[in-house]
């Protein structure tokens, strides 16, 4: 059963013998719909007509012109819900519908993965419910209030730093009580198989979408693309499809928090080691003892103290990067493509663009970067404003 879901040396199955029937169905049931016509040809309806796929790919150019290279945004944050988790949302409340499941379950930390599935929820006509930190719960309040407004019900979790870290152990202990009515949709490529691949596949046409539109743009293929990690999805969603062309740079950004030599940041591949968290085998903030490192970043999405498998298996062949930016660079980011584009990025999206400016100094002004523009700032604006001195 280990040896299932791998990437390398990463990934696995490492949970309690209660939760394997449920990964088992859910692996079966996946397996079986992934390839299926009628679920291909629904959702990719849903992801068009309710979602407004394809997203565009955005040549910026007078942010091209502060990072001194030709970079191009993918605008993720146009999606229907503001940001890239509606894909995985739509993918895997379809697969719900498809298994004849009753109820969604989800964990949320930004909101924004909890706003996706109770959006999902209402449009399935299914019951939902959300688990989410009472620390996220403070800082999201406007995703709080779109989920309720969808119908969804929130259930707080007061344990440990209130994060998305003690949200998904809620979670499963949910799941486990209710594997035959539940559905558990999770929110990026990390936990045990089959969650990684599950995620992945349904992120993936982020990356089909812009490598076409960059080929037609362009007439070649870029020499970076750029994404922001927090569990990882956004960032396997657009370089899947750019795996195979070696001359495209991968790189992920993961936030620093208020510096790189502070202990709590979400940084779990640049500055974590190797361990077993939340049901796989990957990189985990973790102390000497081994114990899970509390985390903070000024950026709700990102701060989480694992990152999905496939990520460092990607960094051990050599064919992706890692760095990280700090809270302030991202503040710097977040206020600077707002003012030379009109474009707000979430704070998550605002750690790629903040590289973005850094990388495109080594870069020649006929370089192609492809950033992915993760999500839209609304939902940041309070906590972002505050931290910038902005004042209304
Ligand atoms: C959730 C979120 C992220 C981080 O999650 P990944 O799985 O790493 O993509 C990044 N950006 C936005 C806008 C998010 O909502």
């Amino acid at each position: 059963m280990k040896s299932k879901g791998k990437f390398g040396k990463y990934g696995g199955m490492f949970v309690p013998e209660t939760l394997m029937p449920a990964l088992e169905e859910l692996e079966a049931a996946f397996n079986k719909y992934r390839n299926d016509k009628k679920f291909n040809r629904e959702l990719n309806e849903l992801l068009k007509d309710y979602a407004g796929r394809p997203t565009p790919l955005y040549f910026a150019k007078k942010f091209s012109a502060v990072c001194g290279c030709r970079v191009y945004l993918k605008r993720e944050d146009l999606l229907h819900g503001g940001a890239h988790k509606t894909n995985n949302g739509l993918g895997q409340g379809l697969l719900a519908k498809y298994m004849g499941k009753k109820r969604l379950i989800a964990e949320t930390g930004a909101g924004q993965h909890g706003f996706a599935t109770a959006l999902v929820g209402a449009y399935f006509g299914i019951p939902t419910e959300i688990y989410m930190g009472v620390e996220d719960i403070r800082r999201q309040h406007m995703n709080v209030l779109r989920m309720l407004v969808c119908g969804a019900k929130i259930n707080p979790v007061s344990t440990g730093t209130g994060t998305l870290k003690e949200a998904i152990n809620d979670a499963l202990r949910d799941w486990i009580t209710n594997i035959e009515t539940t559905y558990y949709v999770f929110g990026t490529v990390a936990g045990p198989h089959p969650y990684p691949t599950i995620v992945k596949h349904f992120q993936k046409i982020i990356g089909k979408e812009a490598r076409r539109q960059i080929l037609r743009a362009e007439g070649r293929l870029p020499d970076a693309v750029v994404a922001c990690v927090g569990g990882g999805s956004n960032a396997m969603g657009i370089f899947d499809a750019f795996r195979n062309d070696a001359s495209v740079r991968l790189i992920g950004v993961e936030p620093g928090g208020k510096g790189i030599n502070t202990p709590y940041h979400g940084a779990s591949l640049t500055k974590g080691r190797e361990g077993v968290f939340q049901g796989s085998l990957s990189y985990v903030l973790q102390n000497k003892e081994g114990q899970i490192q509390d985390t903070y970043s000024i950026s709700a999405g990102l701060d989480y103290p694992g990152i999905g498998p496939e990520h460092p298996h990607l960094r051990d062949i050599r064919r992706a990067e890692y760095t990280t930016i700090t809270d302030k660079e991202a503040l710097a980011a977040f206020r600077l493509l707002s003012e030379v584009e009109g474009i707000i990025p979430a704070l998550e999206s605002a750690h790629a663009i903040a590289y973005a400016i850094k990388l495109g100094k080594k870069m020649k002004k006929s370089d192609i970067m492809v950033i992915n523009l993760s999500g839209r700032g609304d939902k940041d604006m309070d906590h972002a404003c505050n931290a910038l001195g902005i004042k209304g």
